[in-house]
């Protein structure tokens, strides 16, 4: 009997993300159907992504552009509702018609729309870290309790999703004879820059990743590998490790997307072409197989192969979210925020590469400890540090004012 095609919601249809999910899906009609697509501001891209999946229903979330999302929509004849506003984000993402839901969202934005995805009980592909990293505790509770099946997108957890047992139980590596997870990481564009020119980079430099083609929040965080650190927090709630447990390691080919160490001495590797379809296929399918477009490794083609430790003067960011993770709850939501904040002004033009880093720490450093027990909680949190990020900004920005005029 021929199986019923899943529903899918894709939660930030137009990114990076969002586009190699589309194209997994079109080469599988048979299995996937489109709910819902969902952008911020781009209607372009979301009207031909409409004629290509038929969606029943398309989002923009910025609601000053619904007029004219409404207005294009209805002039090309497309059939799918429009909606806009972040209440419908929400709608999209746990609509009972909804077998799947892509997270991808960049940034905070995608919480809230996560978590109503988690509990409503879907198969939830977790492309959104920052989520996890705001509200570790609480989304892993709720997945439990509201019975979510949670996939990792991120082509590291992914591998690691990958290399464990079938049986493998959330936090007891003991068990299953794990000694280690490796963590992989590319290093990113400035690997070999000298130090010292880190201070003059710009962002066109910083979004140019040797290996992945990625939107711009994330590729500066791999710059910077606050997107490593961000992944160790990440790995630390998807599978229950302590800090301990997991060793970051610089591969910079990016063909291997993280391990896990047995105690027997053995290594088991996910590898394969730097490409998100990969993932994306593989949690789409789960525990199936499916094309994804990505083309064979060819290991005759792979004259390097290396792995060295990352530099700690050269990735302060990496640092940072290692102590922050060890710190609570508060200070990874702390850290995810200002480093938001900080990102959009180093893009901006505003702050040098290396003040990414300074921002955050500073930010980190002015917030006391406190409690996060509700989501109401994560996000008055958020919206602290983004104020308290904002305003060590705008004192930076002035000081470097006053050295230019002095
Ligand atoms: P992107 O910038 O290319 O796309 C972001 C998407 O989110 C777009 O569709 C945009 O319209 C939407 N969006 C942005 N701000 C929004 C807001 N305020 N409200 C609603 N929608 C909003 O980002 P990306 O590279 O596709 O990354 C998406 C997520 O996936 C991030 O959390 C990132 O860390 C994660 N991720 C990306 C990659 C990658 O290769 N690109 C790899 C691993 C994980
Ligand atoms: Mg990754």
């Amino acid at each position: 009997m021929q199986q019923k095609a899943q529903k899918i919601s894709i939660l930030g249809a137009t990114g990076s993300i969002g586009k190699s999910t589309i194209d997994v899906i079109s080469r599988h009609p048979d299995l996937f159907s489109v709910f819902a697509l969902t952008a911020n501001n781009n209607i372009e891209l979301l009207l031909q992504q409409a004629h290509l999946c038929s969606p029943e229903y398309v989002v923009i979330a910025n609601p000053k552009q619904f007029q004219q999302a409404k207005k294009l929509f209805s002039e090309q004849q497309l059939k799918c509702e429009v909606l806009a506003g972040h209440e419908a984000l929400v709608q999209v993402a746990c609509a009972p018609d909804v077998d799947v839901v892509m997270a991808a969202i960049v940034g905070a934005a995608g919480l809230l729309p996560t978590l109503a995805a988690v509990k409503a009980g879907k198969k939830v592909l977790l492309a959104n870290k920052e989520s996890l990293v705001m509200s570790g505790d609480l989304f892993i509770q709720a997945a439990n309790e509201y019975n979510a099946q949670l996939l990792p997108i991120d082509s590291e957890h992914n591998a690691i999703f990958q290399c464990l047992p079938a049986d493998f139980k959330y936090g007891d590596l003991c068990s299953s004879g794990i000694s280690k997870i490796l963590l992989t990481g590319s290093g990113g564009p400035f690997l070999n820059t000298p130090i010292d020119d880190l201070h003059q980079v710009t962002p066109d430099q910083a979004c140019a990743h040797p290996n992945w083609d990625m939107g711009r929040k994330i590729s500066v965080d791999s710059a910077t590998m606050m997107n490593k650190g961000l992944e160790f927090i990440e790995a630390r709630w998807l599978f229950g490790l302590e800090a301990t447990d997991i060793e970051v390691v610089l591969h910079p080919q990016s063909i291997i997307h993280s391990m896990v160490q047995y105690l027997d001495g053995s290594v088991i590797a996910q590898m394969g072409n730097p490409d998100m379809r990969t993932p994306i296929a593989h949690a789409l399918a789960y525990p199936e197989r499916i094309e994804s477009g990505v083309p064979p490794l060819d290991f005759k083609q792979l004259a390097d192969f290396s792995f060295t430790e990352p530099e700690i003067a050269r990735y302060p960011n990496l640092e940072l979210a290692m102590q922050a993770s060890n710190a609570g709850q508060y200070a990874t939501t702390t850290l995810n925020a200002a480093n938001e904040v900080a990102v959009a002004a180093f893009l901006q033009g505003q702050i040098g590469f290396m003040q990414i880093a300074q921002v955050n720490n500073e930010c980190l450093q002015q917030t006391s400890t406190h409690n996060l027990e509700s989501i109401e909680a994560v996000l008055e949190s958020d919206k602290t540090a983004r104020r308290l990020s904002a305003s060590i900004i705008d004192n930076l920005s002035r000081t470097e004012l006053q050295k230019v005029g002095s």
